[in-house]
């Protein structure tokens, strides 16, 4: 992506205006780290919206609300009942890029690697869109195809909520790389809600494997109202292999890919069953 000029709005609503006079010849910048990632050259104006206060981290009756530029390092660091957000950003690229990519860069134009849509989907988040009022869509609807395409009209990505993790519920993230800062082979992302030692529900995602993150309805299914035990993740893992179409990504086949996909499933489960009965004990 090449850029000819910046500008730099005060408030929400001028850069929305900005956008919408620019068109397709504006874009919103954030980080500005996944402009060598974007094929297109024809030079554009830059958007600046990291000066518009969208840059926090707050507890918000049952949700975090964490706002559209604040950066992978703050979110990495962040520590609080109830939220397991720090745990993903800690495996995202370098600390270099962890320091200027923002949340909302991360799941505004979706790449094949990234992490976060993987984690929003298991968690339920929810992200909020500013087009002159805000809105707000679950992860379910957001991440149903490519979100670019939510900001072609002057649209900015404000905050995403991410639930606070109830008792009993557990979250368990796996990412698998082949050397540290590479980008993903696979990534999965689960929370369980335990009542006892049973599965009362399920939310189950992957990512990097298959052409873009969605949810594992197949495994999740497998999973609601059995017993949280190795036997039972196993054969729900077994699902997911069977019915996706998991490709081989850095040098792997597509049947290596979809072993290591099954594998990492049983991890994310068997972390999630602790990290609950953790907190419930
Ligand atoms: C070498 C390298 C390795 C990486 N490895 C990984 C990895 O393993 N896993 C991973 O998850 N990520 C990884 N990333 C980060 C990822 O690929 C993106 O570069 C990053 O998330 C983009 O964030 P940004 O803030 O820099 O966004 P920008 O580059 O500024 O913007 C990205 C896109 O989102 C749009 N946008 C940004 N903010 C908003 C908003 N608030 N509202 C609407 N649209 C918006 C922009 O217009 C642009 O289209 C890596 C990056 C690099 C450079």
């Amino acid at each position: 992506m090449k850029l000819r000029e910046f500008l730099r709005p005060a408030s929400l609503p001028a850069a929305r205006d900005n956008l919408r006079e620019l068109g397709r010849k504006g874009m919103i910048l954030a980080g500005g780290t996944a402009l060598h990632f974007m094929q297109d050259h024809t030079p554009v104006t830059a958007v600046d919206i990291t000066r518009l206060g969208l840059s926090y981290i707050r507890p918000e009756g049952d949700f975090y609300r964490i706002g559209a530029t604040t950066p992978l390092a703050v979110i990495q660091r962040y520590r609080a009942p109830r939220w397991a957000m720090h745990e993903i950003c800690r495996r995202i690229s370098t600390h270099q890029i962890r320091n200027i990519s923002t949340i909302g860069g991360n799941i505004c134009r979706v790449f094949p690697w990234a992490d976060l849509p993987v984690v929003l989907l298991a968690m339920n988040g929810r992200m909020v869109v500013y087009s002159g009022q805000e809105t707000e869509y679950d992860a379910d609807e957001y991440f149903a195809s490519q979100p670019a395409k939510r900001f072609l009209d002057g649209n900015i990505l404000t905050a995403v909520k991410v639930p606070a993790l109830k008792a009993h519920h557990g979250f368990g993230s796996v990412k698998v790389v082949r050397t540290t800062a590479a980008f993903s082979m696979v990534t999965i992302a689960c929370v369980l809600e335990l009542e006892g030692s049973n599965i009362k529900a399920a939310r189950v995602a992957a990512g990097s494997a298959i052409p873009f993150p969605r949810r594992l309805p197949s495994v999740e299914e497998a999973l609601i109202g059995k017993e949280a035990v190795t036997a039972v993740f196993e054969e729900a893992a077994r699902n997911a292999g069977k019915a996706l179409p998991w490709r081989g990504r850095e040098g792997m086949s597509t049947e290596y890919s979809r072993h290591l996909a099954e594998v990492s499933i049983q991890d994310a489960l068997e972390r999630a069953t602790s990290f609950a009965q953790e907190r419930t004990e």
